[in-house]
């Protein structure tokens, strides 16, 4: 049984060993799942390979620099929309625009104190993806409290399975959203384990089942040849 993390990802791209080494150790104590690159084209693998929920991004990097890895982030559709802080020794005012005009969410100036940098990290993560740092996230008549592992729909209890309950949450953090089978074996059944995508199908069929005794309606969305989202109109 592969363990399976929906902890929020965060990939960490700088060159100085110390300074990952410091960031890895705080990242992970606060429950997120660190990834690294040393350069900005490693950087860009990664990012597209699989969406961080974050990056932390230092401007001075070797070959290509921060704000150019940061414009290369934002013009790619799978990494479009990720949340980016910069890293930086460069404090000036302009620096600090230009980093934001590319597109920077936030921007941590070198030397920095590491509850600041979890602090703000946090708060980007809050702002723009509240579904993964919340601890109960609703979505129309949906709650699902991340505390007691407790789904309600309309007041009543839903009772799930351990694997139907992952889904929904998975589902929830961005509602509206089309996840392929492949994205969906991955976030919940983890990457290292062979299932085959229909499996997908016979868990999905047991969460809409679940989700829909109280008599409200599906909110599961099969998109055809795609996957599956949570229904918008029920937002
Ligand atoms: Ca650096």
């Amino acid at each position: 049984m592969s363990s399976v993390s929906k902890a929020p990802s965060v990939l960490v791209v700088e060159d100085e060993k110390e300074i990952v080494t410091l960031l890895r150790y705080n990242l992970e104590k606060e429950g997120y799942e660190v990834t690294e690159a040393n350069d900005g084209e490693e950087a860009m693998m990664l990012a597209s390979e699989k969406q961080p929920d974050l990056v932390l991004l230092d401007w001075m990097l070797p070959q290509i620099s921060g704000i150019e890895v940061c414009r290369q982030l934002r013009s790619l559709p799978e990494t479009r929309n990720v949340p980016i802080i910069m890293l930086t020794a460069r404090g000036e005012e302009a620096d600090r625009i230009r980093g934001l005009d590319t597109g920077a969410d936030d921007y941590v100036s070198k030397p920095f104190s590491v509850n600041e940098l979890l602090a703000r990290v946090r708060a980007v993560m809050r702002r723009i993806r509240p579904a993964l740092v919340e601890d109960l996230v609703t979505f129309g008549d949906i709650a699902v409290d991340r505390t007691a592992h407790r789904v309600r729909r309309a007041g009543r209890d839903i009772h799930l399975g351990p694997t139907e309950y992952r889904l929904l949450d998975h589902l929830m953090q961005f509602p509206g959203r089309v996840y392929s089978r492949e994205q969906l074996l991955d976030a919940v059944w983890g990457s290292d384990v062979y299932v085959e995508a229909r499996t997908v199908d016979v868990h999905i069929g047991r969460l809409r089942k679940a989700l829909n005794v109280t008599g409200q309606g599906d909110p599961i969305r099969t998109v055809r040849s795609a996957g599956y989202a949570l229904n918008d109109s029920l937002g």
